[in-house]
């Protein structure tokens, strides 16, 4: 048995209270391929946490038959800073109430650190610079001295995360369907086996990774930059790192869970993480498409949020996705500005769980497949 719990404890912030992230532990340490899972760095998306709830027996049991062949790391609760903000009877999740971070923004670009490092010695061997730029990323983690309980968060958890060759961060999207966000760098391997066996609506890539310092996106970006910046050496895009949206914020239940569990064990047997059969592929249900290609709506005045369409329908260019309706004008149909799609594609997302909208706030993303003009320059995730 390989399985170990441990809890790492994050600086105290104020007198009376400190917090833990809690790791699960399988395998041998140093196998390979290496799979990081961790789910709710938006502490208030619970979907991804509710999909690790039903993995992390499977992979109990794997441990027991010693199916276990690489590593596997799980963190089902990477934020307890987020988890802890109540405020009025509701959970805010998504950014720090101390300096309003976005939980998923600023992660740690360690590209330029490990270029200085060991940018000298990367070579034509594949294997040897991968080992390379895992060590001095390591070695940059290690010499970095956090202030902050965030920082301290983000260190520690790329201290478990940053050497793997398979990372899943698992989120979920305030209402959609299931998605993920991968990098062009990737895709026509191990992403496109990921939505394939996930069962995702969309895949949405950056091209060639994002630009925003999400968590997934430093840790394929690390390979990615550097390969860009040492075009002369052989560097593989040895992480493949991807974001699971993982429906909305209230789809969390019990066949979900149990359904997106058991999708994640098979794909962890297909990667060669654990042995086993992982059968057939199941079919793709959508190419991916460019980030450029996703159109966003904003909502352009203030009011009631009312949709035409249920997520994950096929819509088409000029379609009314949403109506914003004024409540104190008695105009009836009069009173309503729709809003329209700028594609055709699918409509994936309506990006709000509350029903009341003000100027500017996103109502929808529709995955399409033509890049768009209003979009250019668009390389990463929406807020
Ligand atoms: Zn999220």
């Amino acid at each position: 048995m390989t399985h170990q719990k441990k809890t790492i404890a994050l600086p105290t912030m104020t007198p009376g209270t400190s917090r833990g992230i809690v790791v699960h532990h399988f395998g041998k340490r140093g196998a390979r391929p290496k799979a990081y899972l961790q789910a709710a760095i938006h502490a208030n998306e619970l979907p991804g946490a509710m999909a690790l709830h039903y993995l992390m027996p499977m992979l109990v049991e794997a441990d027991k038959k010693g199916l276990i062949k690489g590593e596997i790391i799980v963190v089902p609760t990477v934020n307890p800073i987020g988890l802890s903000q109540l405020m009025g009877h509701n959970h805010l999740g998504r950014y720090d109430f101390l300096g309003r971070d976005n939980f998923n923004r600023n992660w740690l670009d360690l590209s330029e650190g490990v270029s200085e490092r060991v940018g000298k010695q990367l070579g034509k061997h594949a294997q040897d610079n991968v080992e390379l730029i895992r060590k001095a990323a390591r070695a940059e983690l290690d010499a970095m001295k956090p202030l902050n309980e965030l920082q301290t968060l983000r260190v520690e958890v790329m201290k478990l995360s940053a050497d793997a060759d398979i990372v899943l961060d698992l989120h979920c999207d305030q209402d959609g369907v299931l998605h993920l966000f991968a990098s062009n760098r990737d895709l026509h391997g191990p992403a496109q086996m990921l939505a394939a066996d996930l069962g995702a609506e969309a895949t949405l890539y950056s091209d060639p990774y994002p630009d925003a310092l999400t968590f997934a996106g430093v840790h394929g970006g690390l390979f990615a930059r550097l390969a860009d910046k040492y075009p002369q050496a052989n560097i593989p895009p040895a992480c493949h790192s991807t974001t699971v949206e993982y429906r909305g914020q209230h789809n969390v239940s019990h066949p979900l869970g149990e359904a997106d569990g058991t999708n994640l064990y098979r794909h962890l047997v297909r990667r060669g993480v654990i042995a086993g059969r992982a059968g057939k592929l199941p079919k793709l249900k959508y190419e991916p498409t460019p980030i450029g290609g996703m159109d966003v709506g904003y909502s352009p005045t203030t009011g009631i949020l009312v949709y035409h369409h249920a997520k994950g329908t096929w819509v088409k260019k000029g379609d009314v996705i949403c109506d914003v309706i004024d409540p104190s004008d008695p105009r009836g149909a009069k009173a309503r500005t729709p809003v329209k799609a700028r594609t055709d594609g699918l409509f994936y997302s309506g990006k709000q769980n509350g029903k009341l909208v003000w100027p500017g706030a996103v109502v929808f993303a529709i995955a399409g497949t033509k890049l768009l003009a209003h979009r250019k320059g668009k390389n990463g995730l929406d807020d």
